[in-house]
């Protein structure tokens, strides 16, 4: 089989996230690049995940045109693709519809971190509501996103990417996090995000980290 390596990590990560409770059903959808060639293995498209084999993930060029597979790719792949045409430093990415993602993107200011692990990743901006799997919606992703790792889909979900597919994983595990954490804080009236000067500190610490 073609592309096994990057077939299996979408694989393994779109199992992770079921089990997580960050995608139900057959929303949500995972792309890893490879490390050479110009292809995406990505999730296909309305086939349930539990059940997928390693030859059901399908691959697609870098502008989304469907390569190899039994199904059709995700009619997300424009968003994927456009991500990992505009950041090269980026490898993979997640599209998930977790349920505090989707409230807090219905918020018109950004997301804000309440905990250090989460200040990687802020700040959260908001990707005004645009159709699902459309170019216009890849190209506001890619504008939102800037030099990011996460920005919020309004009246969607979530959107991460990362440098490999562990990296995109951690950024929607802490993204919905960070969702969940402001939500309960904002119902009860006491949210307090991480001071400025605490997530640009936490930021230089992880790529001090990251450039051992
Ligand atoms: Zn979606």
């Amino acid at each position: 089989m073609k592309y096994e390596k990057i077939r299996k990590q979408v694989l393994d990560a779109i199992l992770e996230a079921v089990d997580m409770g960050l995608i139900k059903g057959t929303s949500g959808n995972i792309a890893v690049k490879d490390d050479e060639e110009d292809v995406v293995a990505i999730t296909p498209s309305g086939i349930a995940y539990k059940t997928m084999k390693v030859e059901d993930i399908a691959i697609v060029d870098m502008n989304g045109k469907w390569l190899d597979g039994p199904y059709k790719p995700s009619s997300e792949a424009p968003m994927h693709t456009a991500v990992l045409r505009a950041r090269k430093d980026m490898k993979a990415t997640v599209h998930t519809h977790g349920m505090y993602a989707t409230i807090m993107a219905m918020y018109d200011n950004d997301l804000l971190p309440t905990t250090p692990p989460q200040a990687e990743f802020a700040p959260v901006k908001i990707v005004p509501f645009t159709m699902p799997g459309s170019n216009d919606l890849a190209q506001k992703v890619v504008d939102t996103l800037g030099d990011g790792r996460a920005v919020l889909l309004k009246n969607h979900g979530m959107f991460c990417c990362g440098k490999d597919i562990k990296s995109a994983m951690a950024a929607t595990v802490y993204t919905e996090e960070m969702a969940t954490t402001a939500y309960y804080a904002k119902l009860i009236g006491i949210f307090k995000p991480l001071p400025e000067e605490a997530i640009q500190k936490m930021k230089e610490l992880i790529a001090a980290d990251q450039a051992v």
